[in-house]
């Protein structure tokens, strides 16, 4: 049913509308001019002493404070953050149009601060993945996004207040429009247009309608808070949340962020997401006499700026680890001394050319081969020139090795003055003459020393391996390369000896 008399134009020009303090248009237009320096923002700011004292408060707050007292709102600006100011003389501004405590048309001023407030913060972040520069208009969308509601609310109460009676609490848009002929959405737009703010607030509300916004700046901004509605919903609906997530997910491909990158958000979110919930839930349900609206506007803006810094520091935050894991990885994976990879790394090499083997239907055309690699009497060039030279030959050994191998082909030091290779693709004749080639390049190595120039040797095990069945069969490889070795060193080292061991 249809109710009639209820337009638009009345709704955001009745007499009690509340007008966007002049401020506020200031601090759009500074944010989206790419040439305003901190002085315009410093500017902006002055004309509004409420917001001056805020912004200043903020600066001296735990979260922000250094040693000294901040008193300029020049220092607070650079001390706060050119971002964080804008976040916050927006939520200031905001907050300001609307009480925070009450109920209109069955709506509980609260609850739709709390939504306005998480949905902001969850548009901000979207905005941060997908479109970084407008990320501040992201944020102020999410938070006007549902003034329409209240005045929708109050310019038809009785009729309102059955809606949300019957539509749990939140109508949709499209419960509204049914029943009211006109929705949320349309009323913010209309607002925004009579706030005569910068057109892609109203437009990004209208852009449902429109299909040549979509591709827009304003068509990204409408996609990216119908997900931060989404999202705050979500974070509301608490338990029930289930059929939520779907909706979040199919929205989040939409405004171009993977499914592995939809959930990094909502877990990044979480923390402040539930903070803001609960802080403000408990505040506003509380608070009812006139005299507390004001400190829970207060709180409401001071919480949106914690979670606006914990999102920054998460982000921040889990971009370290990211970093200090992967150089974790790197580094467990590679040997210090020779820079070659360590035992571990060729041992998950060796496995995956294993499990290339056994998954490939037919056989590859040739088999792999492992050569073992072992200096020859190590232990005497340490007992007669030191660990230090020691040290030298195995860099040298790396070095010479390490050059002297195709790309194909993997030169791992396995432990000690042990080295090994692997070729993925060689005959036995091959990988012999692989070996070959590498132990001659070995008797060219020049170590210098106190007594003159030190030359060494190596002695070479090789095995080849065509069909294994199972990752085991690895370990056959290399003990038939191994064995191949100790024979080596038998004929009087320095020489290379393949396996004559049948494998598989
Ligand atoms: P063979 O010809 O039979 O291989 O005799 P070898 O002396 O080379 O073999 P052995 O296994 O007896 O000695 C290896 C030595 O390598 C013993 C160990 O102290 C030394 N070594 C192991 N790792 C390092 C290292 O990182 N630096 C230095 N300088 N020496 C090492
Ligand atoms: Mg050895
Ligand atoms: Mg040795």
């Amino acid at each position: 049913m249809v109710i009639t008399g209820v337009d638009i134009d009345s709704i955001v020009n009745a007499k009690d509308v509340p007008t966007p303090p002049t401020v506020l248009v200031h601090i759009l237009e500074v944010n989206s001019n790419p040439d305003a320096s901190i002085n315009d923002l410093v500017e902006a700011v002055a004309m509004d002493p409420a917001l001056t004292a805020k912004i200043i408060s903020a600066a001296n707050s735990p979260m922000y404070r250094r040693a000294r007292e901040v008193t300029g709102l020049d220092r607070a600006v650079a001390q706060v953050g050119v971002r964080s100011v804008v976040t916050l003389a927006l939520a200031f501004s905001i907050t300001r149009t609307m009480p925070t405590t009450g109920e209109v048309g069955g709506v509980s001023l609260g609850t739709f601060w709390v939504r306005s407030v998480t949905s902001a913060v969850a548009a901000k972040a979207i905005a941060a993945r997908v479109l970084p520069e407008l990320e501040e208009e992201a944020f102020f969308a999410g938070l006007v996004s549902d003034l329409g509601r209240v005045l929708l609310a109050r310019s038809t109460p009785e009729q309102y207040e059955a809606l949300v009676a019957t539509n749990n609490g939140w109508p949709s848009d499209e419960a509204e429009l049914t029943s009211l002929g006109v929705n949320t959405r349309g009323v913010t737009e209309e607002l925004m247009r009579t706030w005569d703010l910068p057109e892609i607030f109203a437009d990004a509300f209208a852009v449902v309608e429109s299909v040549e916004l979509g591709s827009s700046d304003a068509g990204a901004i409408s996609r990216i808070v119908s997900l931060g509605d989404k999202i705050a919903e979500m974070f509301h609906a608490g338990e029930d949340s289930g059929y939520v997530l779907r909706e979040v997910l199919s929205l989040a491909s939409s405004v171009g962020l993977t499914g592995e990158e939809a959930d990094l958000l909502l877990d990044e979110l979480q923390e402040p997401m539930f903070e803001l919930a609960s802080q403000l839930q408990l505040e506003v349900s509380e608070a009812d006499q006139a005299d507390i609206v004001a400190g829970a506007r207060t709180q409401l803006i001071e919480l949106t700026l914690v979670a606006d810094v914990e999102l920054r520091e998460e982000r921040g935050r889990r971009t370290e680890l990211e970093a200090e894991k992967r150089e974790l990885e790197e580094a467990a994976l590679r040997d210090v001394l020779t820079g070659l990879p360590n035992r571990r790394a060729f041992d998950e090499v060796l496995e995956q050319q294993m499990r290339l083997r056994i998954r490939s239907a037919e056989s590859l055309a040739k088999p792999m081969g492992i050569v073992m690699i072992d200096v020859d009497h190590f232990k005497a060039v340490n007992d007669t020139h030191g660990h230090g030279i020691g040290d030298d030959v195995l860099r040298e050994m790396g070095s010479t090795l390490n050059a002297a191998s195709r790309t194909e082909e993997t030169i791992a030091r396995y432990g000690g003055e042990e080295f090994v290779m692997m070729a993925p693709l060689a005959t036995s004749e091959e990988i012999v003459k692989a070996a070959e080639r590498l132990r001659k390049l070995v008797e060219l190595i020049e170590v210098e020393t106190e007594s003159g120039i030190l030359t060494i040797t190596a002695s070479f095990g090789a095995a080849t391996m065509s069909a294994p069945t199972a990752i085991e069969d690895s370990e056959k490889l290399m003990a038939a390369a191994d064995a191949a070795l100790y024979e080596a060193k038998h004929s009087g080292r320095n020489c290379v000896k393949l396996s004559t061991d049948t494998l598989p």
